[in-house]
Order: structure tokens, then C-alpha cells, then sequence
């Protein structure tokens, strides 16, 4: 028989109307002659609820223990989705991650998957039952469980249809599949039929949150066949596949990411090694550097500017003047009033002038520029942050303008 992992968000399960809705996906599915996994997310917004419940107890709480209260929203909803499907007389067991055999490493909050063992789900497979599986989770080597940080219920949905060799992987959410841009925020936004892996890995790290970024990562990497999907409206969603036919959008999507802090480096020595060590630092504290711009050299000083993820503003500054103990604060200057907006496609890569119509739209718009950073498929710009989701919009009616 076909197998097929369907993931539910959040906004899926949110209450009973929707879990019973959803029930009705997967029996569907399962009465055309399909094996069913299913992958859960927490209910609604009960994550955000957990964490801040945790912050309210204790703002310096330990991340093991923020792992053990926030995998408790995917086993309510397991259970919830598991009892719905019971009341349709449907076969069906519900799994925490580590009962789904998901081992993961011990970084507590950003846990990696290092294997499944998947015996387990693949007994109840045989049996023929559904088997839902709470999503985010998994168990380090002391037996701890570990969570793979926000949104990492699609990287269990991924990971469980490589290693059971689905053959397909659904994510089913709360609007049609991938678009253009944020359909929620932009109304000329467009489905897009498919999608190639590489630009879906761009869009989601440059802050597309439709699909967590690892998922993306993984499914490329195990050649899984990823369809995001509602789960409101019955129609077909997007493909995210390692080619497709060429059309002829030269871009695929546009999307912003306000999580940046831009950090500026005043007064370096304009000497050989500097960039080399200042970059070092960084990399041994485990913060990764995104955007970096170097001033050309006067006076014997230079100034590098980058931007990091701005959870980590206040380390990367406390490892510059690690680096570098003769500067002091006012030589590194922090703002976290940016944010990145970025272009990905396939076609920019043969078609010069797709960062001058970026730029010429910012331009109409009154947008400084502050930093900009390009690879063959994304173009990347740093703007203010007030600017952000009116750079997204002139950006995608530049590029897909409404067709009259
Ligand atoms: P889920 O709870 O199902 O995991 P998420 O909230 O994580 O859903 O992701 C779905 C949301 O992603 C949509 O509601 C939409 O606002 C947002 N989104 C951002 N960029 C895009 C895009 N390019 N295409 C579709 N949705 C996008
Ligand atoms: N519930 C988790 C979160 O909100 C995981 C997920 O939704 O994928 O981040
Ligand atoms: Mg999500």
C-alpha cells in the first residue's frame, strides 16, 4: 500500500472543529487505500503560551526544562486528533517523538534529528493503523526529551517519510501552498504550482515561514516529494521538487526577516588579519555572521559592518571586544532596527538587471538601502525595519504585477 505523512499546524488542530475536520483528510486518505502517518503541531498558539509560561516562573530557566514543557502542546494534540479519528471507528495509535524512535542530539530548544527508529511505527504501519505522531520532539542520550526549535514539527514530517521511504510528504497549513509572497500580508500574492528545493531552502531561511528551512534542507537531501497544502480548502497546493519546468518567472518569491541586528565595528586597524580574526571569534562562539561590508581602509582604520541573528547582538558584541581589547563599547555599535528583505529565484541567474528592478522599486518607495549581499538565486537587502513589509510590497508588484 502507498504511504503518506500528512503534517497539521497549529492552526489545523486549533480546536475541535478543526481536529474533526482534519480526521476527515486523513480518513479519506486512508479509505483510498493509504498508510497514514501523521504529524501534529501544537494547538493554536499553546507554544507561545507555554514559553510564556515559562518565562513567567522564571526568565532564566534552563533549556531542559524548556524542552519538557513545550513538547507537552504536540502530546495534547496526538492524543486529541488520535480520539477523533477513534470516534470515526478508525484504527489508529497515537506516538510521542521518542515512541516514534526520533534520537535526537542534546542541544536543548535546536535539537537535530541524528536517527529514527522507526520499528516501532513501522509495526503499527503494518497493522494497517494510522499512526499519529507528536511533532517537534524527539530524546537525547540521557533520555532527556529535546525539541527541534519553532516550526520543527515539518522536519518530523520530513524525517519520518525518509526513513519509512514515503511516498509522499504533505504539509497541510492554513492557506493554499507556497506563494509568491506572505498571502496575509500582500492580496496580490500567487499560489505557486511548484516550487524547486533550493529556492524553497532560500525562501524559508530568509524568513518564509511557511516551511521550517531543515525541512527543506532534508527532503532535498532524501529526494522526499514535499506538497504544501490547506487544510481548510481542498485544492491542490504546491510541489516542492528538485526541478521544474522553467517558466517564465524570473523570480520565485519575496520575503523579509526582522529577527536581525546589524553590528558596527568603528575604528579597526587597517591591517592584513583583521577581518580573519574578528570572524574567528565570532565562528568559535557559535554565532553565525550573515551579511558582512568592509570600508575601504583611511587613515590606518577600517570599519566592518555584519548582521547576526538578533539573538545573538549582545554575544557578538561581547566576543568583538573579545577579539579586539583595545576597543571599547563605543566602537561596536548595535541596531536592531532592520530587517532583511530578500528576492530568491532560479532565473536571476541569467538575466542581469533583476537587481537594478529590485533596487528601482525600493527607489520609488523613498527606501535606503543599508547593506546588500547576493548569491546565484537570492538577492538580499538590509533596510529599516519600518520599511520592511512596504519594501516586500513594492519588491513583489515590481516583479508580479497585477495582470489586468
Ligand atoms: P503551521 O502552523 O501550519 O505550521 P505556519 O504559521 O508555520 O503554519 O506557516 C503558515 C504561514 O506562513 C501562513 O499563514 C503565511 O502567513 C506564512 N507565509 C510566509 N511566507 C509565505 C509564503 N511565501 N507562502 C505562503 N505562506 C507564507
Ligand atoms: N509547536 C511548535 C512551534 O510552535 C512546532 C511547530 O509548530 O512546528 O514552533
Ligand atoms: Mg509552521
Amino acid at each position: 500500500m502507498p504511504l503518506i505523512v500528512q503534517k497539521f499546524g497549529g492552526s489545523s488542530v486549533a480546536n475541535a472543529e478543526c481536529i474533526h475536520r482534519v480526521a476527515g483528510i486523513i480518513a479519506e486518505t486512508y479509505s483510498e487505500g493509504n498508510d497514514i502517518i501523521v504529524v501534529v503541531s501544537a494547538q493554536g498558539a499553546t507554544t507561545d503560551e507555554l514559553i510564556a509560561k515559562a518565562k513567567e516562573i522564571n526568565p532564566a530557566h534552563s533549556k531542559r526544562e524548556y524542552d519538557m514543557l513545550v513538547s507537552a502542546g504536540e502530546q495534547i494534540s496526538a492524543a486529541l486528533l488520535a480520539m477523533a479519528l477513534e470516534k470515526i471507528g478508525l484504527p489508529v495509535i497515537s506516538l510521542l517523538g521518542w515512541q516514534a524512535g526520533f534520537v535526537t542530539n542534546s542541544s536543548y530548544t535546536a535539537a537535530r534529528i541524528k536517527k529514527i527508529n522507526k520499528d516501532r511505527v513501522a509495526a503499527e504501519i503494518d497493522k494497517h493503523r494510522i499512526v499519529i505522531v507528536a511533532g517537534f520532539q524527539g530524546i537525547n542520550k540521557y533520555d532527556d526529551i529535546t525539541t527541534l526549535g519553532r516550526g520543527g514539527s515539518d522536519t518530523s514530517a520530513v524525517a519520518l517519510a525518509a526513513a519509512l521511504h514515503a511516498d509522499k510528504c504533505q504539509i497541510f497549513t492554513d492557506v493554499e501552498g507556497v506563494y509568491t509572497t506572505d498571502p496575509r500580508k500582500v492580496t496580490g500574492a500567487k499560489k505557486l504550482e511548484e516550487i524547486t528545493y533550493d529556492e524553497m531552502l532560500e525562501l524559508a531561511t530568509l524568513g518564509a515561514k511557511i516551511l521550517n528551512n531543515r525541512s527543506v534542507e532534508m527532503a532535498k537531501k532524501y529526494n522526499v516529494k514535499l506538497e504544501v497544502l490547506s487544510s481548510v480548502k481542498r485544492a491542490s497546493g504546491t510541489i516542492v521538487k528538485e526541478a521544474i519546468k522553467m517558466e517564465k518567472m524570473l523570480i520565485r518569491g519575496v520575503t523579509n526577516d526582522t529577527d536581525i541586528a546589524r553590528i558596527s565595528v568603528l575604528k579597526l586597524p587597517d591591517n592584513p588579519g583583521i577581518a580573519f580574526k574578528l570572524f574567528s571569534k565570532l565562528a568559535a562562539n557559535k554565532i553565525n555572521v550573515d551579511i558582512i561590508l568592509q570600508s575601504v581602509g583611511r587613515d590606518g582604520t577600517k570599519d566592518i559592518t555584519f548582521t547576526v541573528h538578533n539573538s545573538h547582538g549582545e554575544k557578538a558584541i561581547a566576543s568583538v571586544l573579545e577579539a579586539f581589547p583595545n576597543l571599547t563599547k563605543e566602537n561596536v555599535v548595535i541596531d536592531t532596527d532592520v530587517a532583511k528583505v530578500s528576492i530568491v529565484g532560479a532565473g536571476m541567474e541569467t538575466h542581469p538587471g533583476t537587481a537594478s528592478q529590485m533596487f528601482e522599486a525600493l527607489f520609488s518607495q523613498n527606501i535606503n538601502i543599508q547593506m546588500i549581499s547576493t548569491s546565484e538565486i537570492k538577492i538580499s537587502v538590509l533596510v529599516e525595519k519600518k520599511d520592511a513589509d512596504k519594501a516586500v510590497s513594492a519588491i513583489h508588484d515590481s516583479f508580479f504585477p497585477e495582470e489586468k
